[in-house]
């Protein structure tokens, strides 16, 4: 299936410069997010993962349905304050801004085999600061999905350590 024809690519939003990759006209159609899915559950299915981590909002997305998909659980990244419990963070940089994001503390058991979700590798910042936490909880991450990778902006530079698939790349 040719997914990129579900992308909306919007010139300057949030702000002038960035081309905006908007999923949500891939998600409101249902056999193209259900294929999409599929194929990113697919890449992971071997690999033997014990659970899905996902940064808030849009890994949520994608990273939920994969998890539904493989029958095992979902690890929400969530931005400062939003967590209940004890929680560990990071601070790190997006391709438009700075943020610091939380793990609840005793959502990884050391030694479980992690794939982490989100919708978009762009500088690789926000997978960069996720598998730093899922890191320092001793889970082990055994591979990284994107639905998209902007190639132009190097991210996957910062991931040469792990397996990472992405489903389109610009
Ligand atoms: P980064 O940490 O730079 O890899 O970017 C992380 C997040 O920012 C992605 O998961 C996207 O949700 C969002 N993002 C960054 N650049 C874009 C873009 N050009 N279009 C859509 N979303 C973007």
């Amino acid at each position: 299936m040719d997914f990129k024809q579900f992308i909306t690519v919007v010139p300057d939003f949030p702000k002038e410069g960035i081309r905006f990759k908007d999923i949500t006209t891939l998600m409101e159609n249902g056999e193209a997010y259900k294929k999409a899915i599929d194929e990113m559950a697919n890449f992971a299915k071997e690999k033997d993962i014990d659970v899905v981590v996902g940064p808030e909002a849009r890994g949520f997305v994608v990273g939920c349905p994969i998890s539904y998909a493989m029958g095992i659980g979902f690890v929400p990244v969530r931005k400062e304050g939003k967590l209940p419990r004890e929680v560990i963070g990071i601070d790190y940089g997006l391709e438009y801004g700075k943020d610091r994001l939380n793990m609840h503390k005793d959502s990884i058991k050391p030694g479980q085999k992690v794939l982490i979700a989100d919708d978009l590798l762009a500088t690789g910042g926000t997978i960069e600061a996720t598998i730093n936490m899922v890191e320092e909880l001793g889970g082990v991450v055994a591979g990284i999905v994107f639905l998209i990778e902007l190639t132009y902006l190097d991210g996957r530079e910062k991931l040469k350590e792990y397996e990472v698939y992405s489903l389109m790349k610009y």
